[in-house]
Formats: structure tokens, sequence, C-alpha cells
């Protein structure tokens, strides 16, 4: 039985001392008996301040990005050992964000997927297809491609700390989520091709997130899909009472 897991990326939102703000709230309404598995994913600079609120908590803490080397000359880049000393559990890596707008390879991501879970960070490895991909019937293709690569040389022990995300590009932000059964049919084909890379109880036991325009409004039915584990909520997930509303959809 895979746990549900809501995770919420902040993206490059809030100040240290918004952030503090956010998360006493979200405290308020969290505890043992959330029907969820809960992470937040703020930005680099409110990971150390998080960490003290968050600690003896059930809300998990994740960065949005971590780099492919362990330390040296890459200017402005933050490292797996950095994150675990931060407190972080967990990392978000390929996010399309980082794919399209910086330029973020298979290649590179499949590198930092390897380091972060050699270091011991559990890995939300976003995939999806743009707009154009989508009407160019390639959605199948590219996310195929995108999971195969970023996981290329991941043993079948690290993978059990893996959660895929599949976040199609054109519902990121847009107020146009995919139907429950657009998405449903795209997550049975990436837990089909767990596992054929990794075999059946793996593919059973990976957690695959949808992400893209997630609100209450949808999302308990895109929760009710047999192939969806949960969500990775971005605009949403900077409110506390729709954050929390979306976490209670998983009951
Ligand atoms: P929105 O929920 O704002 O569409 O963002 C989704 C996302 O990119 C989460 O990583």
């Amino acid at each position: 039985m895979r746990k549900t897991l809501i995770v919420g990326n902040w993206k490059m939102n809030k100040t240290i001392s918004q952030a503090e703000e956010l998360l006493q709230r979200l405290l308020q309404r969290i505890d043992s008996r959330c029907p969820a598995e809960v992470v937040v994913a703020p930005p680099f600079t409110i990971l150390a301040a998080a960490r003290a609120q968050l600690c003896d908590t059930v809300i998990g803490l994740a960065a949005q990005n971590v780099a492919a080397e362990d330390m040296g000359a890459f200017t402005g880049e933050v490292s797996a050992p950095m994150l675990i000393e931060a407190g972080c559990g967990w990392v978000i890596i390929g996010h399309s964000e980082r794919r399209h707008q910086f330029g973020e390879p298979d290649a590179l991501i499949n590198r930092k997927v390897k380091n972060a879970l050699e270091h011991g960070l559990k890995v939300i490895l976003c995939v999806g297809e743009t707009d154009a991909e989508r009407d160019a019937e390639q959605t199948e293709h590219v996310v195929h491609l995108q999971l195969t690569e970023g996981l290329n040389g991941v043993t079948p022990a690290a993978a059990a700390h893996v959660v895929v995300a599949y976040e199609p590009v054109w519902a990121i932000g847009t107020g146009q989520t995919a139907t429950p059964a657009q998405a449903q049919e795209v997550h049975g084909l990436i837990r089909r091709w767990i596992g054929e890379l990794y075999g059946p109880d793996t593919a059973q036991a990976m957690r695959v997130l949808y992400g893209g325009s997630v609100t209450p409004d949808n999302s308990h039915s895109l929760l009710g899909q047999p192939d969806i584990d949960g969500a990775l909520v971005g605009g949403a997930s900077l409110d506390v009472d729709l954050f929390c509303a979306i976490i209670g959809s998983a009951e």
C-alpha cells in the first residue's frame, strides 16, 4: 500500500520571515493524524530556519534543486551534503522549470539523481511533456525518455528512494489541469516502465505524483486514480487553507 505523498513546491517565493509564519500556521493543522505524508520544498535560504521549525514534526523538508558535484568551483550551486546538513531529507530534481528555463538536460539530471541518492537524499524526479510535444503525440516518447535517462544507472536498491512526479508542462501554473483520466493514463505507463526497469515489486512500491494546477477542486478526483499516489503542488502550496484542503482530500 503506497502512502499518499503531498509535496509543496514553493518555487522562488517567501522570505525567511514569511516562511516562518506559513510553517507555523501549517504546523497547527498537520499532525500525526494526517492522512498523507507531507513535504515542503522552500527556497535554499529558508531551509535552515525551516529545519528548526519542522524538526520533531511530521512534515518533511525538500530542496528544489541540487548540484551534481559535492564541492568545488561551481558558483551558485548547492550540493547534496550541504542540503543534508541544512536538514533536507528530500530533493526535487528535473523540474520542468529547471529543464526549460535553465536548460538542464537529462544527462545532468541523471548525475544529480545518482549523486543525491548516494548521499542518502530521497529524490523526487520530475518528468512531463510540453504543450507542443503533446500536440505532436510525443507524450509517451518524451516521458519515457526523461524517466529512463533520469534513472540510468540507478540501482534497484537506490530506486526505492525515488518518487516520480509527472508534471505536464502545459498544466503548470496555467490553471489547466490534466483530466484525471489523462493523468492516470500517463501514470499507468510510468508504473509499467518502472516495472520494466526494476521489476513488479518496485513498480508497485514506487509513488508517482501528479503536478500541474492541483487545487482542492481537482485533488480528490486526481488522487482517486489508481496510479496517482500524491501531488506536487505549486501555487496552492503557498496558501495554508488550500494546501491543507488538498492534503485532506487524500482521505
Ligand atoms: P502549479 O501547482 O502552480 O501549477 O505548479 C506545479 C508545479 O510545478 C509543482 O512543482
